[in-house]
């Protein structure tokens, strides 16, 4: 027999698949195995096996052997995986690295085990009349282990002495095992289940899903419970034997939402994210990869979960930016989904308050059942919106970052003893640093983008690649020493905040105060306890998070992204507003908002504070039509990157060649077509330039030449990928 190989060299975007002898070494398809390959070893993986190879015999070399004790991929992973390779153009084994940690690839953790002492079956008071007289440490081991049962070696080592350990070993007394030891995430999450009878909404939104041949999009207010309905799908789903797949966005969401899983369904529900430890990772891993596990919860990677016989997949807040991949190969979850879940036969369900465009037209066009949940779970309306017109306010001479508005009903909240959340568009957050003189504006180095001002460190740092900077002392251009900061960050919110309410406790949650792993979790269990009146934060906040005793949300700067030149500013506009005031009124009290805007009569804005998604929908997609932007066209465009600007301009115009015989060969399709320079010209030190292109209808065709195109560029000096609608055109 023979073993298809594919050999997984980090550096080459190009699939090397070898034939192998398998040998003695037993391996099977899945299995990660390591070969020789020239003078070296790798890692690779088995892909398929045969009887014969069509190369001569005796020249293929043999697996040396299997990394894992079971293949580490599975074969309905293996098939998805082969789907992704054709879909996106991309080499197998690129695709293969989605679905394994990346610590586990490199080798770097392993299972932990450690060694356990337990009393061995001898009767427990002959040992001891056996013991000479001196021997009180060996005796007060023995009665340590009675007492206690089995222990950890290190901690008896360490207790009593590793001498009078090894001793009691020796003479059979006691007897050591080597036990694996599971890395359990966030061990601190008390898990209080909380059971409840459905609502009607709930009921049906139930039933919709689990009768429906196609996906299902639940459109549910914030508060209707929509947790919930997962909860019920999840358990109809496993209780038959099969397997589920919860999807929730980056970071914010994990730990609350995963509460709720464990709370339910114990250690059968695993956690996949980026926050974990590699240990954590690895352990989470192959407990679902073994079966012992059958549940995973993560944000999008956890899409490629090694769980066998699936039968459901979960995408909550399925609008949500987090479920675009930024690093190759880019994939966008919910297409991986829909493949995955069709070629196992899952079920798969959506669920938003504000579904993204395409998919609530999929939902109107019977792609999608659609299962609406239009009230809150605790009967309440949704949060009365108010909004304070900020140019109004700067007119009546208030120049503080509140609203007059805002600041009496801070005070109401807080003489209620209820909490209040102050929300910053992250785009906005940051202060830049402007020369008064001559309008100079600090910039990176190594990135075409402004720097930003972080009060407690005192520095200037770049958010696109995290370089640091003194601050200035006086302008380098024009040696002004009038410098001055624009924007109103969260540090400064907060010190305001804290001048007018001097008693109230006050959290900030933006990037700066989530740098540690278990941060964004502490910050908000802090919170969920009441150990603060306020928190302020930045997008992080914006999303699913469920404290009952909020009754206020500021939102200081409404309109901030609605001036981005992308297609999807309203949307995401839309999106935001709706998502950060539905953190308001949660439980027994009514919520409040204040919405802080210059523009008040911006028709985003009008529909948001009526929470009348149907309205904004109507004219959203209008707009789109009449304009051909997605999803009645395809935004493709074709990054190139490289650090030599030289080489990138070069390679651009290759791409520009090939791109533009598929656009010869079928102008009729096309809307535009060009290339240019990217807004961002240099992030990294890298310069960026793009081949853009809108073509109509859902040409697979087209795409597929571009990804192809792609593809072929892509080289070690150049970065070069397709993106089809990025969430972000920087
Ligand atoms: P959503 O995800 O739609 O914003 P959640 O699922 O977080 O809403 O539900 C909001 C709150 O209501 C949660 O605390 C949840 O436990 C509770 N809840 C959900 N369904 C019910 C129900 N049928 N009866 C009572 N409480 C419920
Ligand atoms: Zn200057
Ligand atoms: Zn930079």
């Amino acid at each position: 027999m023979i073993a298809r190989v594919i050999v997984d060299i980090a550096t080459s975007e190009l699939d090397k698949i070898f034939d192998y002898k398998i040998g003695e070494s037993g391996a099977l398809i899945g299995s990660r195995v390591i070969v020789p390959f020239g003078k070296f070893k790798t890692e690779g993986f088995v892909i398929s096996t045969a009887e014969n190879s069509s190369y001569p015999e005796e020249k293929l070399k043999s697996i040396i052997r299997v990394v894992d004790e079971v293949p580490a991929l599975t074969s309905d992973n293996l098939e998805l995986a082969n789907h992704l390779h054709e879909t996106y153009h991309v080499s197998m084994a690129s695709v293969l690295r989605l679905f394994l940690p990346t610590e586990m690839r490199t080798g770097k953790v392993r299972k932990k085990t450690a060694n356990y002492a337990s009393l061995s079956s001898v009767d427990f008071d002959d040992i001891l009349s056996s013991l000479k007289k001196g021997a009180d440490k060996q005796r007060a081991v023995l009665t340590f282990l009675k007492e206690n049962g089995k222990t950890k070696c290190s901690v008896l080592n360490e207790t009593f002495s590793p001498s009078s350990v090894t001793a009691l070993k020796n003479k059979g007394y006691i007897v050591v095992s080597e036990e694996r030891i599971v890395r359990t995430p966030y061990k601190g999450i008390q898990f209080s289940e909380k059971r409840v009878t459905l609502n009607s909404e709930q009921e049906n939104a139930v039933k919709v899903c689990l009768e429906s041949d196609k996906p299902t999009l639940i459109k549910g207010v914030t508060g209707s419970g929509k947790t919930e309905v997962y909860l019920r799908l999840i358990e109809s789903v496993i209780s038959g034997g099969k397997t589920a797949i919860m999807l929730v966005p980056e970071i914010s969401l994990t730990p609350q939402t995963f509460s709720r899983l464990r709370a339910r369904f114990g250690d059968k529900c695993a956690i996949l994210h980026s926050g974990l430890s590699a240990g954590e990772k690895f352990d989470e891993w192959w407990r679902l990869r073994s079966g012992e596990a059958v549940i995973a919860i993560g944000a999008r990677s956890a899409i490629f979960a090694p769980l066998e016989n699936l039968g459901l997949i979960i995408i909550d807040e399925e609008h949500d930016q987090s479920y675009e991949s930024e690093s190759s190969p880019r994939y966008v979850t919910d297409e991986v989904a829909y493949i995955r879940a069709k070629l196992s036969g899952a079920k798969l369900v959506m669920g938003s308050a504000t579904p993204k465009i395409e998919s609530y037209k999929k939902a109107l066009d019977g792609v999608y059942s659609l299962a609406e949940m239009k009230g809150r779970v605790n009967g309440k309306p949704l949060p009365e919106m108010i909004i304070s017109d900020m140019k109004d306010e700067v007119r009546h001479g208030n120049i503080s970052p509140f609203s007059v508005a805002l600041k009496q009903e801070l005070k109401n909240t807080l003489d209620k003893g209820n909490q209040a959340i102050i929300f910053l568009n992250r785009r906005g957050y940051s202060q830049k640093v402007i020369c008064r003189e001559c309008d100079y504006v600090a910039k990176c180095l190594n990135c075409d983008v402004s720097l930003h001002y972080h009060r407690a460190e005192d520095l200037l740092k770049c958010h696109f690649c995290g370089s640091q900077y003194h601050m200035l002392s006086a302008c380098p251009e024009c040696g002004s020493v009038s410098i001055n900061y624009t924007g109103t960050g969260t540090q400064k919110v907060v010190q305001e905040l804290q001048d007018l309410f001097p008693t109230a406790k006050i959290l900030r949650m933006d990037n700066d105060t989530t740098q540690t792993k278990e941060s964004h979790f502490n910050i908000l269990k802090d919170f969920g306890e009441k150990k603060a009146d306020i928190l302020v934060g930045t997008q992080m906040i914006a999303k699913g998070h469920d404290f009952p005793s909020v009754t206020l949300v500021g939102i200081l700067d409404a309109d901030m992204s609605l001036y981005f030149s992308d297609y999807r500013s309203g949307e995401r506009t839309f999106q935001l507003i709706t998502q950060v005031a539905g953190r308001s009124g949660r439980a027994d009290d009514k919520g409040k908002v204040v919405l802080q805007t210059y523009s008040p009569q911006n028709t985003v804005l009008q529909t948001a504070i009526r929470y009348d998604y149907e309205r904004f929908y109507k004219r959203e997609i209008a707009i789109r039509q009449a304009s051909y932007f997605p999803p009645f066209s395809d935004i493709l465009r074709i990054m190139v990157e490289s650090e030599d600007d030289a080489v990138a301009i070069s390679t651009l115009k290759k791409v520009f060649e090939s791109a533009r015989e598929v656009y010869n060969d079928n102008r009729q399709h096309f809307i535009y077509f060009d290339k240019m320079k990217s807004p961002l010209k240099r992030i990294k030190n890298k310069y960026r330039y793009q081949v853009l292109a809108r073509i109509k209808g859902n040409n697979d065709e087209i795409k597929g030449e571009f990804y192809k195109i792609a593809n072929e560029n892509l080289s070690k000096k150049v970065l070069c990928y397709l993106e089809i609608n990025p969430s972000s055109m920087s």
